[in-house]
């Protein structure tokens, strides 16, 4: 069977979703129009949400609204309503056998002497080479770390972090990226708050989040699939073979679309490798990094230690567990639990890299004793879910020439009007959040209709820099097809 349609859009995930709605929004609402073809059966992609058999809800992996767009906060006021659940963040790392607030760099009084002495030390040094002038950009994400926070504090927490985390040396990572991401450091804040043994919390944007009242994260992105026109959804059909030049699409079915315009939000590897036309790329798009995550979910009876009961998140940069983050989640929404009151839930994520192996088999023991070890989990707690999930493209590594190659493979996927986009589309992780994502499906419609900037994709420091709508507003509007 052959279908004829303007757009493509490959995946139901935020970025695809937003697509699909600036389309409709600018009057777009048939089939022939465009289509939208996703492999899973419900819509969300890394942002949906699972129950469990044990009734349990569970994200894959902590999600954090973050927004750098009015649209976005709009969209998504609209789509739930009061629905809502306001926090103070309460992000936590835990080392040493304590519990120090985020950022870690502001709260160094809480560590062994030994150790904020070295922090203090550090920062002086970079203090005095800051001072002494102007020095080249760095290298790598490691050179960025010494150079920001100074030998103790890389050594106390950033490297073994951010190890675990990305999965990968931090040399091998660029520095490109960071940007706001990771608060630098005022010297001045650190000497009061040791010398006056003070926490100081407040950094930078995201101070307070908001979370879905029912159905986790996953409520957003279902509620707005819910909005689409039907007739050009289609779930559980998967596009196996692009022939990029004769814009048609192969679905695992045996269906043929024939499309003017792409926009793929499947991983970009995976795009030029199912496509015989780019074949020139699959070197470079084979190269590219990325690490995968396993999410773990704990279920337990009762409610959880007074430690963590008012904390959101906490990092973990010790190799004596083997998460590198935990989320509360029954603090999210009191109905991410069943029988609300009587449970409670920690979701834990870890990485997994050719660098860094996971045993899959184990790692649902390993986590629960990381648990314990941490003193998250007591002895006698009962556990009634354990949730596994892995998640084979979890984090778009920016790894050093990532830049070079996109540079290379973009435009040549332009040619074809192929626009790859979102998370591991475009794989840029400084703008892989789901405001991000879902603005980049956004931009790229009305790029291909009204020949407008897509800031997202070309500008992600301008847009994480600048606040809310740095760039350009997208104004939401409706104009005739
Ligand atoms: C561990 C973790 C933690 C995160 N934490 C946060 C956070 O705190 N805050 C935040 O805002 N964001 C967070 N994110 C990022 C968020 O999940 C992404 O921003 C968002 O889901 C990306 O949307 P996307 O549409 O680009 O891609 P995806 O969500 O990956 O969606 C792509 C869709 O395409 C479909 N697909 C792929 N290939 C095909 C094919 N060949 N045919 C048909 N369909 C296909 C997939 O099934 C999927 O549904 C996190 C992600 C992870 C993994």
């Amino acid at each position: 069977m052959t279908t004829k349609c303007k757009f493509l859009i490959i995946g139901a995930g935020p970025t695809g979703l937003g697509a699909a709605w600036r389309l409709a929004e600018h009057g777009y609402k048939k089939a022939e129009d465009w289509l939208l073809i996703e492999s899973a059966d419900v819509a969300g992609g890394l942002s949906a949400s699972v129950v469990d058999e044990a009734q349990f809800t569970w994200d894959k992996g902590g999600h954090v609204i973050f927004s750098h767009y009015d649209y976005f906060d709009k969209l998504l006021d609209d789509l739930l309503g009061d629905s809502w659940v306001s926090h103070n963040r309460e992000a936590w790392v835990y080392l040493r056998e304590r519990f120090v607030p985020y950022p870690f760099q502001n709260n160094i009084w809480r560590l062994p002497a030994d150790e904020q002495l070295a922090c203090l030390e550090g920062l002086l040094d970079v203090n005095n080479l800051r001072a002494a002038g102007a020095q080249q950009p760095p290298k790598s994400f490691l050179e960025w770390i010494e150079r920001s926070f100074g030998k103790g504090l890389a050594e106390v927490f950033f490297i073994p972090y951010n190890k675990k985390v990305w999965a990968y040396d931090p040399a091998k990572l660029s520095a490109h990226w960071v940007g706001e991401r990771v608060a630098t450091v005022d010297m001045m804040k650190v000497l009061h708050s040791v010398v006056n043994q003070k926490d100081d919390r407040g950094w930078g944007p995201n101070a307070q989040f908001r979370y879905p009242l029912h159905g986790g994260t996953g409520a957003i992105w279902r509620a707005l699939a819910d909005r689409l026109p039907p007739q050009c959804l289609k779930y559980n059909q998967s596009v196996v073979k692009i022939e990029a030049k004769n814009r048609i699409a192969h679905l695992a079915s045996g269906e043929i679309i024939e499309y003017e315009y792409l926009i793929s939000t499947m991983p970009l590897n995976l795009l030029v490798s199912s496509s015989p036309d780019l074949q020139h790329l699959k070197a470079d798009a084979d190269s590219f990094k990325y690490s995968s995550v396993h999410i773990v979910g704990i279920g337990m009876k009762g409610s959880p230690p007074v430690e963590l009961q008012a904390k959101s998140w906490l990092y973990f940069p010790e190799s004596q567990c083997p998460f590198y983050r935990v989320t509360v989640f029954s603090g999210y929404s009191p109905h991410n639990v069943p029988a609300e009151g009587e449970h409670w839930s920690l979701m834990c994520e870890v990485s997994e890299s050719p660098d860094k192996a996971v045993n899959a088999a184990t790692i649902v023991d390993d986590v629960i004793g990381g648990a314990r070890w941490a003193k998250m989990i007591a002895p006698d707690t009962e556990i009634k879910s354990k949730w596994h999930l892995r998640i084979e493209h979890g984090y778009p590594t920016p790894f050093l020439g990532r830049d070079q190659l996109l540079d290379v493979i973009e435009p040549q996927l332009r040619a074809h009007n192929i626009f790859s986009r979102g998370r591991f589309g475009a794989w840029k992780y400084e703008v892989s959040n789901q405001d991000h994502s879902l603005m980049q499906g956004v931009e790229a419609v009305d790029h291909i209709l009204f020949g407008e900037e897509e800031s997202t994709f070309h500008y992600p420091g301008k847009v994480n820099a600048g606040g809310k709508n740095a760039v350009r507003p997208v104004q939401n509007f409706t104009r005739p097809v």
